[in-house]
């Protein structure tokens, strides 16, 4: 029996609404994860990845959908429960990073932040921050103030921060986007080697190509949707939504010159969707015959 999905999102719709406009960042975005997998989304701007990151974090609702993370109803989860689930079972990498540590406070105190406010023994919240600040290679670093330390040393501290409570899921908002690609290399470096070590699942945002093919999978986001995944074996999988709509990726549609119209036909094993052209309605039609 295969194993449930760790994340699993269905058609989630989220709307913002100012004065007189209504904008669609989520219309209908399926996505399943499976335990210890690093997933990349990437996408342009505006994509919504974002959105969907304060979904997963539970800092917002959707407006329509479902969201189960870790046998977590995450949109039918109580104020309460989601705090907790905040708490515990998430650690979030924001894009700044002066938003992931607090000034004047040393590295140490920094990583051990999380573990205090959740009311562990300060003997222990120390020791666990110790070992963290181990992991990510900072421990001889760790008196020192991290907004004085170099852009891929924040970053370190700041991960180590994330992790403070020892959540299952890690989520980073564009982890590199504020260093240069060596330290961007050794950040996703990293993240891999804390994902075995701590069997994390981390869902990661990205613009970025060459940060997204360090994960495990990626997903492409085009407005508002889950519009293909990409694995490690190169095979583009398109995403099918609950309604049975799919998005065929620009530049294959570009390929087969597929316009606004196209025929479907089922075939042997599959689904054939070629360009619409009268013949090729007719010898579709025939076929059907
Ligand atoms: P991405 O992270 O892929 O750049 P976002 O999730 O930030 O995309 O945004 C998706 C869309 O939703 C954009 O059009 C953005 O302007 C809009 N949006 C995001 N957050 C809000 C908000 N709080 N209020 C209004 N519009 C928003």
């Amino acid at each position: 029996m295969s194993q449930p999905a760790y994340i699993a999102a269905a058609n989630l719709v989220r709307i913002f609404r100012s004065e007189d406009v209504e904008t669609f960042a989520l219309q209908g975005l399926d996505l399943t994860v499976q335990q210890g997998e690093m997933v990349a989304l990437i996408g342009p701007s505006g994509a919504g990845k974002s959105t969907f990151l304060n979904l997963l974090s539970a800092l917002d609702r959707p407006d329509a959908g479902t969201l189960y993370v870790g046998g977590v109803d995450i949109v039918a989860a109580s104020d309460r429960q989601r705090a907790e689930y905040r708490r515990s079972q998430v650690g979030f990498l924001w894009q700044q990073t002066t938003r992931n540590l607090i000034p004047g406070l040393t590295a140490r105190e920094n990583v051990a932040l999380p573990a205090l406010l959740a009311g562990i023994r300060p003997n222990d919240a120390y020791a666990s921050a110790d070992e963290l600040l181990m992991a990510v290679e900072m421990a001889d670093h760790r008196h020192r103030d991290p907004l004085r330390m170099s852009g891929g040393q924040q970053q370190r501290i700041a991960i180590a921060t994330a992790l403070g409570c020892k959540p299952p899921l890690l989520l980073a908002d564009e982890p590199t986007g504020e260093v240069d690609w060596a330290s961007a290399e050794r950040i996703l470096a990293l993240l891999q080697r804390l994902r075995r070590e701590y069997a994390l699942t981390i869902v990661l945002v990205t613009h970025d190509t060459r940060v997204a093919e360090a994960a495990d999978r990626t997903v492409a986001i085009r407005d508002g949707r889950t519009s293909s995944e990409r694995g490690t074996d190169d095979v583009e999988t398109v995403v099918v939504d609950a309604a049975g709509r799919l998005q065929i990726p620009g530049d294959l549609l570009q390929r087969v010159g597929l316009g606004s119209r196209a025929t479907v036909t089922a075939v042997d094993g599959g689904i054939l969707v070629r360009p619409w052209s009268p013949a090729v309605h007719r010898s579709a039609a025939e076929d059907q015959s």
